[in-house]
């Protein structure tokens, strides 16, 4: 069987990797624009600040290719898909043929519609290159302003702290991390960002990216204009999709796939940010590697391991500040009981969202010692409904709880 995928992100390389693994591909080989070997995009943040050079963030050395037998072609694109005659096209004009295709095509930045986002001095962070040429502007930036207050424009942010700026960061929504936190542990996080150099604005809206071809400030909708000669948008991301597209796969938001990672097409499987399961494209980690498991399943006839969605669960890394947010952390609907932790300092918050009485989300920010306590907690659906009155009191840990099982 010859195996071919396209991306060599975490999606792609671990779907690889546990094809090889499984011994049934006669020929597997990986495409990929990115003239890297495979490195995690979250070490992207040490390229920016400078600490490590980018061989240092490739994942596996030349050899763990060779010896999985895995052909990786970098700095090849792929250009089209004849899905009748079971053929890629290469952006050079070559050709290849699979038996399997796998689309782990992945994800770009996204640019809200803002005036002047084109400026130069306008950046995202998503590769390699990105990272080195934030970093270098960072280090002779007098005003840098950030875009977006999620997981990723903090971690940038922060790093750009370390390159010797002081960021401005600016978030639409009322609180930091909305996807991950709620008010409350909002409010403790901005406090520990601003503790470290950065200054935080919430609730405000970017109205024109102002310069002569450089950007020179940043005026918001209330008028009030912020000097910049650098700008990071950190505004989520977008599947890729057009590759799909043009062969005539079901795409929405993402490319359309079954529980079996399967498109329309079943001999072409696509995973990781550019995979649209039930409504849903998750864009992180944890996600790429559950689909990657299932496709490579799926392709080898091992098992009859379906996807099922994952508890989405993130955690910030470079800031120096422990948060880990897991699952449902906002409840809108239903029935469901929060418990709460603050400590007298403020610099620890704690939450527990529980539903039917298991533990579906949780908030664990400025402490990590409850962490794998919580995710054992939820894998496991351990009914904590008689601990309920007792958690966060002194003479009962999460891990108590665990144990007891
Ligand atoms: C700075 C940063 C920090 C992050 N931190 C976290 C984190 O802490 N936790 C978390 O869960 N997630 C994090 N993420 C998100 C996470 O990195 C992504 O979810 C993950 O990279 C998705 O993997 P993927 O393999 O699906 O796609 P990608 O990593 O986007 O890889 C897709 C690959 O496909 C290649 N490709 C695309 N089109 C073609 C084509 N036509 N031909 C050949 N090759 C092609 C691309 O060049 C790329 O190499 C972070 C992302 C960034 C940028």
């Amino acid at each position: 069987m010859r195996v071919i995928i396209i991306g060599n992100g975490v999606a792609g390389v671990n779907v690889a990797r546990a094809i090889a693994d499984s011994g049934v591909a006669d020929e597997l080989i990986i495409y990929s624009c990115e003239k890297h070997n495979y490195y995690p995009r979250p070490r992207l943040i040490e390229l920016l600040t400078g600490d490590l050079p980018p061989e240092a963030i490739a994942q596996y050395p030349d050899d763990w290719y060779q010896r999985r037998k895995i052909d990786v072609r970098l700095g090849c694109c792929v250009a089209a898909i004849d899905r009748d005659a079971r053929r890629i096209t290469l952006a050079d004009g070559g050709h290849d043929t699979y038996d399997k295709l796998v689309l782990a095509i992945g994800a770009h930045s996204w640019v809200p519609p803002i005036a002047g986002a084109e400026r130069q001095g306008v950046h995202t962070l998503r590769t390699v290159r990105d990272a080195e040429t934030i970093g270098a502007q960072a280090r002779k930036a007098e005003n840098v302003v950030c875009i977006g207050g999620g997981l990723l424009g903090l971690d940038t942010s922060m790093a750009l702290v370390r390159c010797g700026a002081s960021p401005v960061i600016l978030e639409a929504l009322p609180w930091l991390m909305p996807r991950q936190l709620d008010r409350e542990g909002a409010a403790v996080l901005q406090a520990l960002i601003e503790a470290r150099g950065a200054h935080v604005r919430v609730g405000v809206q970017v109205e024109e990216i102002i310069g002569d071809g450089r950007v020179r400030s940043v005026r918001l909708k209330s008028g009030e204009e912020l000097p910049a000669d650098l700008v990071v948008v950190s505004a989520g991301v977008r599947s890729n999709l057009l590759l799909a597209q043009q062969a005539g796969l079901s795409c929405n938001r993402g490319i359309i796939v079954n529980e079996r990672m399967e498109t329309d097409d079943p001999d072409i499987y696509a995973v990781g940010d550019c995979a649209e399961f039930k409504g849903m494209v998750w864009a992180i980690i944890p996600v790429a590697l559950a689909q990657a498991r299932v496709a490579a399943m799926q392709i080898c006839g091992q098992g009859d391991g379906l996807y099922e969605g994952v508890v989405p669960s993130t955690t910030l890394k470079v800031t120096g500040i422990d948060l880990t947010s897991i699952g449902e952390v906002n409840p809108q609907e239903g029935m469901f009981v929060e418990k709460r932790y603050q400590n007298a300092a403020g610099s620890v918050y704690e939450k527990l969202v529980i539903r039917d009485r298991r533990i579906v989300g949780a908030i664990l920010l400025g402490d990590r010692s409850d962490v794998r306590a919580v995710n054992q907690l939820i894998s496991r659906g351990v009914d904590v409904a008689p601990y309920i009155d007792r958690l966060f009191t002194a003479g009962l840990s999460l891990a108590d709880i665990v144990n007891a099982q």
